[in-house]
C-alpha cells in the first residue's frame, strides 16, 4: 500500500465491529453473525484489489464502562479491550493493508457509531475520510439497528453518500434492524448487493481512467 498521505480513495468499504463478542460463543452475539462472513471477505478483497481503502471498525471497551450493565448502561460486558471476545472473527480476512480503527474507550460514552473511532495514532474516521478524499461509504458487518444505523446518520450528515451492503450487515434484532434500514434510507442512504457494487467500483474505474 501507498504511504498513508498519497492515497485517495473516492469510495471506502467499512466493515463494523464483526468480532468474536458478537459472533455465536460471544457475550452479546447477533445469531446471523455467520452468514456475512463470506460475503464481507469478497467485499474485502474487492474494494482492495481494485485500488479502494477498507476501514476496519472494532468495539475497543475498558473493562469499566456506563456502556455496560454493571456500570449503569444497556449491555452485558462485550469487546473488553485486550480480550478474545474483542478479537475479530476468525473467519473473516482482513488482510494487511486495511484501516484500524478502535471506539468505545472512553467510559463515559456509547460511542455506537464508527465516527467516534480513532485509529492508532488519534486521527478521527471522519478527519482520515476526508484526507483520503472519501465521498461514498459502503457499510458492512454488525450491528444494524445500533452501530450500522447510527454511523450511517452520521456518514449522511458529514455529506457522506451511504450504501448499506444488506447481503453483508445483520443486526441484533430484526424488527429493528428493518427500521433501522427504513429510517436511514429516508435520509439518503442506498441500499447495494456485492453484484451492483462490482459494476459501480469498475464502471467508476472506467470513467476515470478515461
Ligand atoms: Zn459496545
Amino acid at each position: 500500500m501507498k504511504p498513508y498521505k498519497e492515497i485517495i480513495s473516492p469510495k471506502a468499504l467499512l466493515v463494523n465491529d464483526v468480532q468474536n463478542d458478537f459472533c455465536p460463543g460471544g457475550s452479546l452475539a447477533v445469531s446471523a453473525c455467520t452468514e456475512i462472513i463470506a460475503p464481507l471477505n469478497r467485499y474485502i478483497k474487492l474494494f482492495s484489489s481494485n485500488g479502494f481503502v477498507v476501514f476496519v471498525s472494532r468495539d475497543w471497551h475498558p473493562k469499566k464502562t456506563k456502556h455496560f450493565k454493571a456500570f449503569g448502561g444497556k449491555w452485558p460486558a462485550h469487546c473488553v479491550q485486550q480480550t478474545k471476545g474483542a478479537k475479530f472473527y476468525p473467519g473473516l480476512k482482513l488482510g494487511k493493508n486495511v484501516f484500524l480503527l478502535s471506539k468505545g474507550m472512553d467510559p463515559g460514552k456509547d460511542s455506537y457509531s464508527a465516527f467516534d473511532a480513532f485509529d492508532a495514532n488519534g486521527r478521527s474516521f471522519l478527519k482520515i475520510l476526508n484526507k483520503l478524499r472519501v465521498k461514498e461509504l459502503y457499510l458492512g458487518g454488525l450491528a444494524t439497528d445500533y452501530c450500522i444505523k447510527q454511523t450511517a446518520i452520521d456518514a449522511i450528515n458529514n455529506n457522506f453518500k451511504v450504501y448499506l451492503l444488506i447481503d453483508a450487515i445483520r443486526g441484533i434484532n430484526p424488527f429493528d434492524s428493518e427500521m433501522a434500514v427504513k429510517s436511514v434510507m429516508s435520509k439518503g442512504a442506498k441500499l447495494a448487493i456485492f453484484e451492483e457494487t462490482k459494476e459501480n467500483l469498475k464502471s467508476f474505474k472506467r470513467s476515470v481512467s478515461k
